[in-house]
Order: C-alpha cells, then structure tokens, then sequence
C-alpha cells in the first residue's frame, strides 16, 4: 500500500442483478474513497443499495463493471483463495443477526477466527481476553449466546470483528434487532473502538437517530451516492457534499 493509497477505492462500480427476466440496477457507477482511521456510515432507505455497497467492499460480491481497491490492491485481480485470505486476515464482519454458534461460549465464539488463522493457543488466550476486555463483556466470556441480552450478543460479535486485528470493520445494520438504548450504546461503541484502536468502521444504518455523533455520512439512494458528509468540528459542524442523483 503506497502512503497516498486508500485504505478502500470504489471506482465506478455498478452492480446489476438477474431479476425473472430483467435487471436490478442495485448500484449505478458509485466511487468512493475511505481513508485508514475513519468512522464511516452508509445511510439510506432499504433496497438503496448499502448491503450491495458492503458486500463488495468486503469481497463477499464481485461488480458488474468498476473496480474495488483494498489497500491499493485491485480485488479484481485476485484468485479466489488470495480473496478469502484477504477478506479473512484484513476485515472484520458484523452482521445484523449477530452469527455467532450457540453451542459456543462468548469466549470460544471470539476464538474462531483465530483457529481457522492458526494462531497458537497461548496467543488465542491472550487475544480473546483482550478482545472481550474490549467490549467490556470479561464477565461474560464463558457464557453461551443464549444467555447474554441481545446488546451483550452484539458486542460478541464486535469483539470476535476484531480479535484478528483487521484494518476494516464492516457491519452491515449492526445495530437492526437492538432497541435503541442498545443502539446507540453499540454505535458508541464502535466509534470508542475506533478513537482507541485506530480501526477502519464502515457500517449500514437506516436510522437516523443513530448518525448525531458520526463524522462521515454517505447517503444512498436508489444505488447512487446523493451526498457525502463529514463533520468539521466536534461541535457537528458538517461539511455536506452533494452529489448529482441518479439520472439514469
Ligand atoms: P439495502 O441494503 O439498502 O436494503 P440492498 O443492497 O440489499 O439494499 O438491495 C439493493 C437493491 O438490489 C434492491 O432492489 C434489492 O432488491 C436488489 N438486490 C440485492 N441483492 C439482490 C440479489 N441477490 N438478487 C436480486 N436483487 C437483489
């Protein structure tokens, strides 16, 4: 990655699906650049397009036309084991409805990752510990998910995003089967995680509520950016961009 690189490039990326005899247009010629250290959210009405956004971000999808850089690496590029070896090493995953293996405690839930890595035991231990001290669940380590509240389950899910270290974390409406208290709680704490550990966050939201202390805001609608927001200041002064919508 060269020192001018973003951490992601989204480079006219458009993203068509098969739908009976038609197609979706679910992304319409959207670039995007992201930098290492941002706090990112993708807003927008449902069906505009954000689970599409993440999912080729996070090489789960591939586009119809345009490119996806991760650290300046063109993923297009790439085999289909140098793919899973990057999604697997460099990102984090946090999903709606949390994923996590009810037979497994929270401890074992974070381990995983590293398993499948092959890291050894000692430094299984030592991470997990410190994964789950960060989202203050310690306490919890050795119970099942059927135990914890749905907040606690999410915060599992963050701790096990981030037990590898990656450079981006990417959730996709992390926060849609909280209520809000929990919501909030959880966006507050990825943006804590954020500050102090120096990690990439880019999730999906449709509500607004969640956004006040958000520093950059990329809103979608029907596939295209309509505008690009960042704060200036910590008092919320925002710096709105925006962007010519779709004309197609
Ligand atoms: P959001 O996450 O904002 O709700 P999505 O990215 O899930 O939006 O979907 C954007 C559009 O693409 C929607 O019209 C959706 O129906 C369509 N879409 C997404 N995935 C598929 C798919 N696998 N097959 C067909 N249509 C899809």
């Amino acid at each position: 990655m060269a020192p001018t690189d973003p951490l992601v490039r989204v480079d006219q990326v458009t993203r068509k699906f098969p739908l009976d005899h038609n197609t979706v247009t679910a992304l319409d010629n959207v670039s995007l650049q992201i930098d290492a250290g941002e706090f990112l959210a993708i807003s927008g009405p449902s069906g505009s397009g954000k689970s599409t956004l993440l999912n080729l971000i996070g090489c789960i999808d591939k586009p119809t036309s345009g490119r996806i850089l991760i650290a300046g690496t063109d993923t297009s590029r790439l085999s289909p084991s140098q793919t899973s070896t990057l999604r697997r090493e460099r990102i984090g995953f946090v999903f709606q409805t949390f994923n996590l293996i009810p037979v497994f405690t929270a401890a074992e839930n974070v381990e995983y990752p590293l398993l499948v890595q092959g890291v050894s035991s000692s430094e299984r231990r030592t991470r997990v510990a410190e994964a789950l001290a960060n989202v203050g669940l310690s306490a919890r380590a050795q119970q099942r998910p059927d135990l914890l509240s749905g907040g606690e389950r999410q915060r599992v899910a963050v701790a096990r995003a981030i037990v590898h270290r990656p450079s981006l974390v990417l959730a996709d409406e992390p926060t849609a089967n909280l209520d809000t208290r929990n919501a909030t709680q959880l966006i507050d704490l990825m943006r804590d995680l954020n500050r102090s550990l120096g990690l990439t966050f880019i999730f999906s939201t449709h509500d607004q509520r969640l956004l006040e202390h958000t520093p950059r805001i990329v809103r979608l609608t029907d596939g295209c950016i309509i505008s690009d927001t960042h704060s200036e200041s910590s008092e919320g002064a925002r710096n709105e961009q925006v962007l010519t919508a779709c004309v197609s």
